[in-house]
């Protein structure tokens, strides 16, 4: 198959008429059962109609994903979310009104509309109102319901530009809107709404503290940090191997100079026995690494550019040949807790404390 690629401007708000018309092209590939790549306001999403079992077979097929691991249905009004769901509580109003359109994404009791295909064979149903604009017209004219998980193929880091998405998708879907780099750069939040108290299974963007704003009760799932829980996560696809460089991770954890004495010791020894070395790190501790990629995500307390810039920086290790990484840790509180998150799931829960 041939992939397509076009581009509308970054973050635009309104459309020129050949980027309305690209939009329109996109969305009838969709409704004719096909895929397009988009840009969300999180990461780059992979878009199928979300209510036809045969597009979701396919979301799954190109991104080499478990078919147990279900899907995120997008919408681009508020309305459209009764017709996929039902026994809505109360609570799900309040933080639609508060976050969305937005980076946050509710699961709820699925309507008959949504085949399970869509939902790894469960009866509850995610859905999100992202806010970015070309999201929005897309879903649109998709005809108001995009299943898109994230455009990457199933282990690797989220994409967040188009042309990771055409490195792991190239040949295997119809489209890549290319909207230049996203906005925030992880995963949306994910709030199980079905549960009461109402429990985060994944952090993100918005944070436990801004949810509780407006809920009363908020449960976080234990295995969001924990490593050894035993416990399996609630969100299906927590339980799979997720964001992967092709190098070796590892998180090393500690006070700032132990922390770098004992990187610039890893990566001197391993250079040595021929590995291609790199670091993650923050521009305070940047000139003190001798790596041979030493990758800034921003500085320490600037946690948006970490969140921004944490995936490229783990796809720009697989450009350019890195075999061992080895990454600062950040503090697990607010956003944090995001970054710690898709951190050591990349890093396979490898943690070293100096
Ligand atoms: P991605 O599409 O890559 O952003 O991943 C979507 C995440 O949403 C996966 O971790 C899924 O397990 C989770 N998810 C989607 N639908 C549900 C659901 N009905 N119940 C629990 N988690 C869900
Ligand atoms: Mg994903």
């Amino acid at each position: 198959m041939e992939t397509v690629t076009v581009k509308i401007r970054p973050h635009a708000e309104t459309f020129t008429a050949e980027e309305d018309a690209a939009l329109r092209r996109a969305g009838s590939i969709i409704q004719s059962g096909g895929l397009v790549a988009f840009p969300t306001e999180t990461v780059y999403g992979l878009g199928g109609d979300a209510l036809n079992r045969e597009s979701s077979r396919k979301i799954y097929a190109a991104k080499g994903r478990p078919s147990d691991n279900p899907l995120i249905v997008h919408i681009c009004r508020l309305e459209d979310m009764e017709k996929i769901t039902c026994r809505v509580p109360q609570e799900a109003f309040r933080v639609a009104e508060a976050f969305w359109p937005g980076p946050l994404t509710m699961i709820l009791h699925k309507s008959g509309l949504v085949p399970t295909e869509t939902t790894g064979g469960l009866d509850t149903v995610a859905v999100r109102f992202p806010s970015d604009k070309t999201a929005g017209k897309l879903i649109e004219y998709s005809g108001g319901y995009v299943a898109a998980p994230s455009a990457n193929r199933s282990g690797r880091p989220s994409p967040t530009l188009a042309k990771y998405v055409a490195q792991d998708m190239d040949g295997r879907i119809d489209m890549i809107i290319d909207g230049g780099r996203v906005g925030i750069g992880l995963e949306s939040t994910i709030l199980d709404l079905t549960v009461s108290p109402p429990q985060i299974l994944r952090p993100g963007y918005v944070t436990e503290e801004m949810l509780s704003r407006v809920l009363k009760e908020i449960d976080t799932d234990v295995t969001i940090l924990g490593t050894d829980s035993g416990q399996a996560p609630r969100a299906p696809g927590m339980k799979y191997r997720h964001y992967a460089p092709k190098g070796e991770l590892t998180i090393v954890e500690g006070c700032s100079d132990a922390v770098i004495q004992y990187i610039n010791g890893q990566t001197a020894a391993k250079q040595e026995q021929g590995e291609r070395t790199g670091v993650i790190c923050t521009s305070e501790s940047r000139p003190r690494y001798s790596a041979d990629a030493v990758k800034c995500v921003g500085s320490r307390g600037d946690e948006e550019s970490i969140a921004r810039n944490l995936f490229s920086a783990l796809r720009e290790f697989d450009d350019e040949c890195v075999t061992k990484i080895y990454a600062e840790s950040f503090e697990a509180a607010g956003l944090g807790q995001a970054i710690m998150n898709r951190l050591l799931k990349a890093a396979g829960h490898r943690v070293v404390q100096v």
